[in-house]
């Protein structure tokens, strides 16, 4: 499932093309939403956002189109003519002058009045976003502190979007291994240092997976992994993937666990269950 980096790349590929353009063709494949497509005809796409794992695409109508790309959507772009091969199921299909942009087999996609997007559930729900430079690490610290997250396994929360947006599965790990935490530990639990080392890694790593294409080992780990021989699927992850091999800082075996139905990669040595981290 693409987390928010993934989220954000896609969203950036699309802007460039869509941003400040024309839509003079426009396609849905759902029935309920068919009839929907020539209100986009002759509109300006004025932005293209991410929010959470969703894209909002800002029409000088006053309507956005809502998509969520869910486990198995995705979106192409193409120069205008040159249809990407594919036995996916199109869903959307947004032509411009020069380029197409087209969504394929998601089927969470709404196009929405101001009033709609505001009470949007998925919208509505979200907490801060991990790469909105204007949240700082303090932010998710007392997103942290709140009644309704204080009890629950770091392990669940980082998942959660309500508590972070664009958090996912592959970062939940990372960042878990990166501030010495195990999923089983909760807020509350946790010293002041340790929220803070919690707090900073979820913006870390998320906005170094954005900026990497997905690479959240430090850049100097990643440099020497390379030199070494290793190969990006090798080098990419700390922890997560890598059962059975050993802990970039300890060298004791990763383990793998389920938590909240999705595996989860952790050093149980530099992330003991007790909080107290050995030497
Ligand atoms: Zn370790």
């Amino acid at each position: 499932m693409p987390e928010g980096p993934e989220i954000r790349r896609t969203t950036d590929q699309l802007a460039a093309v869509l941003e400040g353009s024309c839509i003079e063709e426009a396609f849905f494949g759902q029935a309920h939403l068919a009839a929907a497509a020539e209100q986009l005809v002759g509109c300006r796409v004025n932005r293209v956002i991410p929010r959470g794992k969703a894209i909002l695409m800002h029409l000088s109508n006053g309507l956005a189109l809502y998509t969520h790309n869910q486990l198995y959507g995705v979106w192409r772009v193409a120069e205008r003519g040159k249809l990407p091969h594919t036995t996916r199921t199109l869903r959307v299909a947004l032509h411009t002058g020069t380029h197409s942009a087209l969504l394929y087999s998601a089927s969470d996609i709404a196009l929405l009045e101001p009033p709609q997007l505001a009470a949007h559930p998925y919208l509505a729900k979200l907490g801060p976003d991990a790469l909105d430079l204007d949240v700082t690490w303090r932010d998710v610290a007392a997103q942290m502190r709140l009644q309704r997250f204080r009890n629950r396994s770091l392990g669940a929360l980082l998942l959660d979007q309500s508590f972070v947006a664009g958090l996912g599965n592959y970062l939940r790990s990372e960042i878990l291994h990166v501030s010495r935490q195990h999923p089983a530990r909760r807020p509350g639990d946790l010293s002041r240092r340790d929220t803070g080392l919690v707090a900073r890694a979820i913006l870390q790593q998320t906005r170094r997976s954005y900026a990497t294409g997905g690479i959240t080992n430090s850049p100097r780990r990643v440099s020497a992994l390379r030199k070494s021989g290793c190969t990006r699927a090798q080098y990419r992850f700390a922890v997560f993937g890598r059962a059975g091999l050993n802990c970039y800082t300890c060298g004791s075996g990763i383990k793998r666990l389920e938590v909240g139905s999705r595996r989860l990669y952790l050093c149980e040595r530099c992330q003991p269950e007790d909080g107290h981290t050995q030497p």
